[in-house]
């Protein structure tokens, strides 16, 4: 037994299982099936002649023979290369002049802008033969993601067998996934919320995941229901889009334990409409370079403690130091730090990225935190975001929550806007059901009732709908850019 060849394993133990659908086809792999695909690919790669530690670059959308593909990619020593296909040809080709794939797979049924000597179309395996295992070393790269859409430059973050699987081994243990819970996955799989979120984990504990590609908030929950999703786990501008649905009125998802928001902080009605219902949900944070599951909270404490994210999982941890280094003291707000055996390896061809970043074991997520008393932890928002106001910080997703109690507010995002007398100005980009004096007048009525006056928008720009990222998280870049536009 090879600790890397884990799915094998997995799929000697639950064979007849179902371990993989694609929504959109209905097509649908059992464990059993599952290894059948992968061996066509790693007898593909094998014929192909690619050297361990060679890139196999991936353009596609999600289906579920990426799947396949990631494990023969494991099981041959290669490393799994998604590409975000939503991303320009020009950002997509420097991130092949920056990863050298030795292989290009792209999906036949998309447009693909790219070209590499050797390509070749994604829906191919058909190749017969044995599944001969590339032996590595678990700290070898399996999987290499690029990110920084969100932030400037894409960074290829290195993610070894060991970085993944104990990603997967903590998040098995720490929210209590086993083979007989199913997730529904609309994330980008070239995303690390699509795929290690909770796809890789719950292949791991041999559970079942639903695979869809173009989200569709009244689909997602119909699917939720004739699948029987035991957990959920959806960005929050997804949940928002459900929440509107009719459907979701009338439904009261009876299969589903737990409905998790993360990636982005989650505005506070969202919790409410899940609460009002009976039902349990709960908000996960992470990030490509850790895991990217990180916290755990239990249902009560959820339920206490709206928008904490909890404590570390079982194998990581977790502190938060102020400005001097020095551990920050309950309540204070200082930058999250995080350590564990899922961290990332290394930012390829970028050794300066990687230095600046880790500390002692210790990544430095750039993410604001604070601890409660009971050690709970709660995000306060990226501290490239924190605005500078006459002096004084504000944090963009407390002034947000308290945007967000106003009813006909659907979405809002509060920035920084450079100027002359205040360094920065606190403004409010609301989409808005209404729009208006008097919803301005209002919003202000409500800031001042529940935030400091430096904390209140000096301004509020209506918008149609908030810009999102390809994950579907607002983009905050885009709309610095919309404010100076507005201006
Ligand atoms: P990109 O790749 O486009 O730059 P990104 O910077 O968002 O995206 P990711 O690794 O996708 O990188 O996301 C990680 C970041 O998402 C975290 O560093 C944090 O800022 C944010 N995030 C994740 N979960 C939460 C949460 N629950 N609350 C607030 N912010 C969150």
């Amino acid at each position: 037994f090879v600790e890397q060849a884990w799915i094998l394993k997995r799929a000697s133990l639950t064979p007849k299982r179902i371990a993989l659908v694609n929504l959109e086809t209905q097509e649908q792999w059992t464990y059993q099936q599952l290894t059948e695909e992968i061996t066509k690919w790693s007898c593909f790669f094998e014929r192909q002649n690619l050297q361990a530690g060679s890139r196999v670059a991936v353009f596609s959308k999600n289906h579920i023979q990426l799947l396949a593909i990631v494990f023969a990619c494991g099981l041959r020593g290669l490393i799994y290369v998604p590409l975000n296909w939503r991303m320009s040809t020009k950002e997509l080709n420097d991130i092949l002049t920056d990863a050298t794939p030795s292989l290009l797979l792209y999906d036949e049924e998309m447009n693909c802008p790219l070209f590499l000597e050797n390509m070749h179309p994604l829906r191919l395996a058909n190749e017969v033969g044995t599944l001969n295992i590339k032996e590595v070393d678990l700290n070898d790269p399996w999987f290499m993601i690029y990110t920084g859409g969100t932030t400037g430059k894409a960074k290829g973050v290195v993610l070894s067998f060991n970085s993944i699987n104990w990603n997967a081994i903590n998040t098995i243990i720490s929210w209590g996934l086993n083979d007989t819970d199913c997730t529904l996955n609309y994330m980008p799989l070239f995303h690390t919320g699509g795929l290690n979120a909770l796809c890789i984990p719950l292949l791991m504990a041999g559970g079942t995941v639903v695979i869809g590609d173009k989200f569709d908030a009244e689909t997602a929950l119909k699917a939720t229901n004739q699948y029987k999703a035991t957990i959920s786990l959806f960005v929050p501008t997804m949940y928002q889009a459900m929440i509107a649905t009719d459907y979701f009125k009338e439904s009261n998802f009876p299969s589903v334990k737990v409905f998790l928001s993360g990636g982005a902080p989650c505005p506070y009605p969202i919790y409410d409409e899940f609460y009002k219902k009976g039902l349990f949900f709960k908000e996960g944070y992470g990030l490509t370079e850790a895991g990217p599951n990180n916290f755990y909270i239990s249902r009560e404490d959820a339920y206490l403690k709206k928008g904490a994210v909890g404590k570390s999982m079982q194998f990581n941890e977790a502190k938060i130091i102020n400005s001097a280094g020095e551990s920050c003291a309950p309540n204070e707000v200082g930058e999250l730090l995080v350590r564990g055996k899922h961290m990332f390896r290394f930012y390829w061809n970028n050794q300066q990225e990687t230095e600046k970043i880790m500390h002692d074991g210790w990544l430095k997520t750039g993410d604001l935190a604070m601890m409660d008393e009971d050690g709970d932890f709660y995000i306060v928002g990226r501290s490239k975001e924190m605005i500078i106001s006459g002096g004084e910080n504000v944090y963009p997703q407390e002034v947000e929550q308290c945007i967000l109690r106003h009813q006909q507010v659907q979405e809002v995002a509060v920035i920084g806007v450079a100027d002359e007398y205040w360094g920065e100005i606190v403004t409010a980009i609301i989409a808005c059901k209404d729009q208006g004096d008097s919803i301005i007048e209002d919003i202000k009525e409500i800031c001042s009732k529940h935030l400091g006056r430096y904390k209140i928008p000096k301004k509020i720009i209506f918008i149609d709908e908030l810009p999102k990222t390809s994950v579907g998280k607002i983009d905050k870049k885009a709309l610095q850019m919309y404010a100076k536009a507005a201006k």
